[in-house]
């Protein structure tokens, strides 16, 4: 998955969001087929907007374009300043499939995002605020929650800088570690 910042031109200046306000991750499509998020800057700026709406953008391919960010969106009414808008590219009202790529970075940018805001309350379609068919009726909601109950993987990355025979010398391996500030400790293991 690929996080892109563009630079884009804005008109006036952005209002930050306060990530303990957010309520809903707002989940929306583009309603066309393609569209970059330079055309989409485009065409919101042309309603008089600061440019494009979404807080995130994801292609087809599954790159992730950060729009907003962390600052007020312009995605769904009366619920930009407490909401996390994030856009898909297509039309899931005519598209039946959404390509692999682009659901497991949805996927990924949801959980992300998730455990940014204290206060979230849940993700919801953009039907849920106003009445839009967006994102559309063969957007995979079900599929997309199942997902997020998934649970994450399990792993930690331990860092072993030595294993000595000798228990003097792993001592003086720790006190090594210690006078650098590093809080070492030794594990004893019998070797088969
Ligand atoms: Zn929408």
């Amino acid at each position: 998955m690929q996080i892109v910042q563009p630079n884009f031109d804005w008109r006036g200046k952005l209002t930050p969001l306060k990530l303990e306000d957010v309520q809903y991750i707002i989940i929306h499509h583009a309603a066309v087929e393609q569209a970059t998020p330079e055309a989409i800057h485009k065409h919101h700026l042309g309603r008089g907007w600061a440019g494009i709406g979404y807080n995130e953008y994801i292609a087809k391919d599954g790159t992730v374009y950060i729009c907003r960010g962390d600052h007020v969106g312009a995605h769904t009414a009366g619920w930009n300043d407490k909401s996390y808008g994030i856009c898909v590219e297509g039309n899931y009202e005519e598209e039946t499939e959404m390509p692999e790529a682009q659901f497991r970075a949805l996927v990924e940018r949801v959980k992300y995002n998730q455990a940014r805001f204290p206060n979230l309350r849940g993700i919801a379609p953009h039907k849920q605020f106003a009445a839009t068919a967006c994102p559309g009726k063969y957007f995979p909601w079900d599929k997309l929650i199942a997902a997020l109950k998934e649970p994450e993987e399990k792993k930690i990355y331990r860092v072993q800088v030595g294993a000595f025979k000798n228990r003097e010398n792993a001592e003086k391996m720790v006190q090594l570690l210690k006078e650098k500030g590093f809080a070492a400790f030794i594990r004893e293991e019998v070797i088969e």
